[in-house]
């Protein structure tokens, strides 16, 4: 089911999530919601608190070459966690609760994150990339960090201003 999004500077974006105990029916729910919204947006990552609950599970959706009929690698976790993270980079972020905005923002190259799978087993998995950069964005999500804060004070002011422009010339185009 589509759930909607919900948009910073909402209040459950800013919350530590729960870690989940069980995975169950419930989460694996939760896990398609969070999907079937993430693909009604055409985006690349989604985590729960953006639909407004505040449990640990993240969904990760890159779409590989377009052209070729490979099947799209979709990752659904449980209490991710970064164990291990290697070098820097500079990736181009964008988050859909924070709409209008783009910026630049310093993240680790490498990631070996833990977690559950939906069927609760443990997995690990080493990504680069911009799964690496989707991994890191959708696990601060949990921890009520958003990726303007991983810019200056000065860069994130600007930010803001140009989201709340954003937002109002949203409203007017109702
Ligand atoms: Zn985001």
């Amino acid at each position: 089911m589509v759930r909607k999004i919900l948009k910073y500077p909402e209040s459950v974006l800013r919350k530590i999530s729960e870690p989940v105990d069980r995975v169950d029916d419930e989460v694996r729910a939760l896990m398609a919601d969070l999907v079937d919204t993430m693909r009604h947006v055409g985006g690349i990552g989604l985590a729960a608190p953006q639909i407004g609950v505040s449990m640990r599970v993240i969904v990760i959706e890159i779409r590989e070459d377009e052209t070729e009929d490979k099947e799209p690698q979709i990752i659904r976790l449980v209490n991710p966690e970064i164990v291990e993270a290697r070098g820097t980079t500079r990736f181009e972020e964008g988050c859909l609760s924070i709409p209008g905005i783009k910026t630049n923002v310093r993240r680790s190259e490498v990631v070996v994150v833990s977690g559950l799978d939906e069927e609760g087993k443990e997995v690990r998995t080493e990504a680069t990339g911009l799964l690496s950069i989707a991994l890191q964005h959708e696990i601060d999500h949990l921890d009520g960090i958003l990726f303007i804060d991983r810019v200056s004070s000065l860069k994130r002011e600007f930010l803001l201003k140009r989201y709340r422009r954003h937002l109002l010339s949203q409203e007017q185009a109702l």
